[in-house]
């Protein structure tokens, strides 16, 4: 089996997912070329439907089952947005969906995967809990676990987003793509370095539990402990038994920069009153890392701004300017 997705995988997705997923806009920023003297672009991700850009590979994932697996249904353990995209992908394609959840999760995830359309399973009081149920579901019930970033299908949808990119801005220099699992940036280098191999990409990954960038200095997938992080979404680690993202991260990206809790509180704050944008933390590391003068020479610039689905009462302290930490608090997971 081949370990590496190809343009031509994502051009497929492009195809399948046309008319189901949006097309994102790509807008300038003139506060941000101000501040950073480069030629800033934002990508507004965080306009697709369910609020993220896993919509793309969910719905990809989702329509290129068999018709035997679809009657199945499918089962997915995330609570956040992967969890929402899939949701949304199966209902629309009339695919049952369950999402499985320890006790532990807040009631505002669980409404958030219902109203997308998904069965709410919650199992036990771990996330370890509820991966034994979806192991039943699939063992005994037949159903097809959609796992967030380590499946040919779901980089080669996240990749859709690089494709578009380069239609609406092909002289791009640089691209900045938030990193956790490494399905995102895998599928958007992938797209980019087939078609422009001189083009930039660069991972911005949050200083607390920077999973990727760890197992990247390391030379090999490592545990990374998971810590709490305004990038709630960027949290986990890529798996001991990674196939793609890691050695696709690897290869085609050509550097990884990290920001920390308050350079996300400053992007958050920037998106809101410069460019009118709700983005969640894991959404903006782009901006903070462009606003805490970490990329050099960012010349023609796209920041992928990934998603918008922040608790809306942390958002409004965080834009008031309150002294926000959630460092102490239990993390979330993406
Ligand atoms: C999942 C997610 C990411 C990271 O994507 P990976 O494929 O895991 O690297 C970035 N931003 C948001 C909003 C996400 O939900």
């Amino acid at each position: 089996m081949s370990t590496t997705i190809t343009v031509q995988d994502i051009a497929a997705a492009r195809g399948c997912i046309r008319g189901r997923v949006r097309e994102t806009m790509t807008v300038a920023s003139p506060a941000l070329s101000e501040i950073t003297g480069g030629d800033i672009h934002l990508k507004l991700e965080q306009m697709q439907i369910t609020g993220s850009f896993k919509l793309r590979g969910a719905t990809n994932a989702v329509l290129s089952l068999t018709d035997e697996q679809k009657a199945a249904g499918v089962v997915g353990v995330s609570t956040g947005n992967h969890g929402r995209g899939l949701a949304y992908a199966a209902s629309q394609a009339g695919v049952r969906c369950i999402v499985a959840m320890s006790e532990l999760v807040p009631q505002n995830k669980i409404d958030g995967i219902k109203a997308q359309g998904a069965e709410v399973r919650i199992i036990g009081r771990s996330q370890d809990d509820a991966q034994v149920e979806v192991d039943r579901l699939v063992a005994e019930e037949g159903m097809t676990m959609i796992p967030p970033f380590d499946h040919p299908d779901i980089i080669a949808g996240q990749g859709t987003l690089g494709l578009e990119l380069l239609d609406q801005m092909p002289e791009v220099e640089t691209v900045l793509v938030p990193l956790s699992g490494g399905g995102l940036i895998s599928g958007v280098a992938a797209a980019l370095k087939a078609r422009r191999p001189g083009i930039r990409v660069i991972g911005i990954s949050m200083e607390r539990g920077a999973a990727m960038y760890e197992c990247l200095q390391a030379g090999k997938p490592v545990l990374v402990p998971e810590l709490a992080t305004l990038a709630d979404s960027l949290g986990g680690g890529i798996g001991l038994e990674n196939a793609y993202t890691f050695a696709m991260t690897r290869d085609l990206v050509d550097e990884v920069v990290l920001v920390n809790e308050a350079e996300i509180a400053q992007a958050i704050r920037h998106a809101y009153w410069q460019e009118r944008q709700v983005i969640e933390g894991s959404g903006s590391v782009g901006i903070a890392a462009l606003m805490s003068g970490k990329i050099e020479t960012p010349g023609k610039c796209v920041v992928l701004v990934s998603g918008q689905n922040i608790d809306m009462k942390l958002h409004h302290r965080i834009i008031s300017g309150e002294d926000v930490d959630v460092t102490q608090a239990t993390s979330g997971e993406g």
